[in-house]
């Protein structure tokens, strides 16, 4: 039965994660995986988190299976971590959220909701993008296409191209965003350039799929999430994806949502049920913990501060690190210009070094990354910036 099956090609992160723990080199350095780690190299549960669960655990009463769409205290609380605070949106019940487990949960309930209900519909994602996002589309049959979004020459947004890209799109495709900290560029719109998006989205007609998965990670919770509320300023519905392995150190707890922004309530709750069935024909319901301790830290005043003095603990090494490493290599002499990491936002950057050195560094120097250059600045630390400027200013003269 099973002996023709020939083996998937391994995932391009997930398998570099693995090839790296097999690896026997005690100073092997991963920058594969974005997963946030702290000075020594870890990657701590968070104090709020602990606390959360503490409490959890005193009060829990049942283990009984959540709702099809998750706990309302957590639905809740993802709305107004998206639009703010008595947003009209969510006083209007414009909006209808789903916990998912993971913002890959949101996708692919997303894409079997836009398969079923939009199937003429193509979707579209920025070149590059986060390298599970076509997998996922594709998997149910949706047709993806591509649009510009990087200048590798410049290591910037080719913003003009982007625009010209989009102008192509036709009302009712869809068109995916990466609400902030794009993985794998680092690089954002601006935001005169969010307004030019959502007014094009407007005027196309095509529906956009925000994935929010590092909302906190760039200049802060409220500030992160001006692209997103830009767009909902032009544009009566939208689809909305969110994960909190991020922002919360959650990532194995599995949490994230699908949120559903439509023209009246009522065409919002009728558009749930059909993500409902989404949901109960794939996983049934979500799994309750993660979900619980995130509604648990939003819905207090003072764990929420505690989270967003922790997370924007996070942020700040990442800045940190992010400068440190330009100028280590300088330091290092090497003389090609990096300055541009230092500008970029979240875990994420393309770092334009290119596949032979990528395999160059990690064979000779086990400094594992991305075969796309992509690095994630949060597995640097001060005690591994040395020898990680050091292999890549060797294969950069080599
Ligand atoms: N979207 C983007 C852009 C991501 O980078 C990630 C995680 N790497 C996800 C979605 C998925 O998040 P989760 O781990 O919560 O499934």
């Amino acid at each position: 039965m099973f002996e023709h099956i020939q083996a998937a090609p391994a995932d391009p992160i997930l398998g570099l994660n693995d090839a790296y723990k097999k690896d026997p080199n005690p100073n092997k350095i991963n920058l594969g995986v974005g997963v946030f780690k702290d000075e020594q190299g870890n990657t701590p549960i968070l104090n709020a988190v602990k606390q959360a669960e503490k409490r959890l655990l005193a009060e829990e009463t049942t283990k009984n299976y959540l709702s099809i769409e998750g706990a309302p205290a957590y639905r809740s609380a993802v709305q107004t971590l998206l639009f703010g605070h008595n947003h009209p949106i969510i006083t209007k019940q414009l909006a209808q959220t789903a916990h998912t487990p993971g913002g890959t949960g949101a996708l692919r309930v997303a894409a079997e909701f836009i398969k079923k209900h939009l199937p003429e519909a193509t979707i579209w994602v920025s070149n590059p993008t986060w390298a599970n996002h076509q997998s996922v589309f594709q998997s149910v049959g949706l047709e993806v296409g591509s649009y510009a979004y990087y200048d590798a020459n410049a290591k910037s947004l080719d913003f003009e191209a982007m625009l010209a890209s989009l102008s192509q799109v036709p009302e009712g495709d869809v068109v995916l965003f990466h609400g902030c900290c794009h993985n794998p560029t680092g690089i954002d719109p601006t935001p005169e350039q969010w307004y030019q998006l959502a007014k094009l989205c407007s005027k196309q007609g095509f529906l956009p799929l925000f994935d929010f998965a590092y909302q906190g990670f760039g200049q802060g919770l409220q500030e992160d999430a001006q692209g997103l509320r830009t767009f909902l300023e032009y544009v009566p519905e939208m689809l909305i994806a969110s994960s909190f392995s991020k922002n919360f150190g959650l990532y194995n707890e599995r949490v994230g949502a699908l949120t559903i922004l439509c023209e009246t309530a009522e065409q919002a709750d009728t558009a749930f049920t059909q993500i409902k069935r989404c949901i109960r024909t794939n996983y049934s319901n979500p799994p309750s913990h993660g979900s619980a301790v995130v509604a648990e830290i939003l819905n207090d005043k003072e764990l929420y501060a505690l989270w967003e003095s922790e997370l924007k603990g996070m942020r700040l090494r990442i800045h940190e690190m992010r400068s440190l490493f330009v100028n280590t290599l300088r330091a290092k002499g090497v003389i090609q210009d990096f300055s541009f990491i230092s500008h970029q936002q979240g875990m994420f950057s393309f770092s334009g070094l290119t596949p032979e050195q990528v395999t160059q560094l990690r064979k000779e120097y086990g400094i594992y990354i991305v075969g796309s250059g992509r690095i994630s600045v949060a597995g640097m630390t001060h005690d591994n910036m040395g020898p990680l400027c050091d292999g890549i200013a060797a294969v950069l003269k080599s």
